[in-house]
């Protein structure tokens, strides 16, 4: 369950200088009041995305909402309306979810410049996770057991796991085939191409 909703918070109340109470008439007794209504998940602002603003006659205590408001009022109320930001806070979430983007973002790019080092200059024990059929979600992993020049010896592990973390499921090493094949680099380099070879990771450093 996830809980969520909108809220709201007053900003700012400022004096309407110069406006006359249309109901009761006296001179600069009306207020204005801004109010910022915000998104938010747990309780937690997302963005704000109204301004609702009130009135109210100090004197008569007559109040107003923007849908009412006589114009003498509601002129100077969303003139002041527009000159008051929501608050900063109110974009919280939305602020985090962009960091959060921005710090994915980073670390794919730092994991794929590793990814591409380490296909460069393999080590025994690097650890390929690969795509077991074209455009299948099954994984399984390719661990390097010898290298030789251009080539490498790999063995098969001889599971396979629905899921992009391989790595921590079926890194057993009960779990590789006896049986080494050998690969070449172009050939690792085609498979990361096409999407199959996904990740490599080498846990020793
Ligand atoms: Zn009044």
């Amino acid at each position: 369950m996830i809980f969520y909703g909108t809220n709201g918070s007053h900003v700012r109340t400022a004096p309407l200088p110069g406006v006359a109470c249309p109901n009761c008439s006296t001179m600069d007794s009306v207020n204005a009041s801004v109010f910022s209504r915000y998104a938010h998940i747990y309780w937690i602002p997302l963005f704000p995305y109204s301004k609702p603003i009130v009135a109210q006659c100090e004197h008569c205590q007559q109040a107003w909402e923007e849908k009412v408001m006589p114009a003498e009022v509601r002129e100077p109320a969303k003139a002041l309306k527009q000159d008051t930001r929501s608050p900063l806070l109110h974009w919280a979430g939305l602020g985090v979810i962009a960091v959060l983007i921005c710090v994915g973002a980073l670390m794919g790019a730092r994991n794929d410049r590793e990814d591409k080092a380490f296909l460069e200059n393999p080590r025994v024990g690097d650890i390929y996770t690969v795509r077991t059929k074209e455009d299948d979600k099954t994984y399984s992993l390719l661990k390097v057991v010898a290298v030789k020049g251009p080539t490498v010896d790999v063995v098969p592990n001889e599971y396979t796991i629905n899921q992009r973390n391989a790595l921590d499921e079926l890194n057993d090493p009960a779990k590789y085939s006896k049986e080494s094949f050998t690969l070449s680099q172009f050939e690792l380099k085609t498979m990361q191409n096409k999407g199959q070879l996904t990740d490599v990771d080498r846990l020793e450093k």
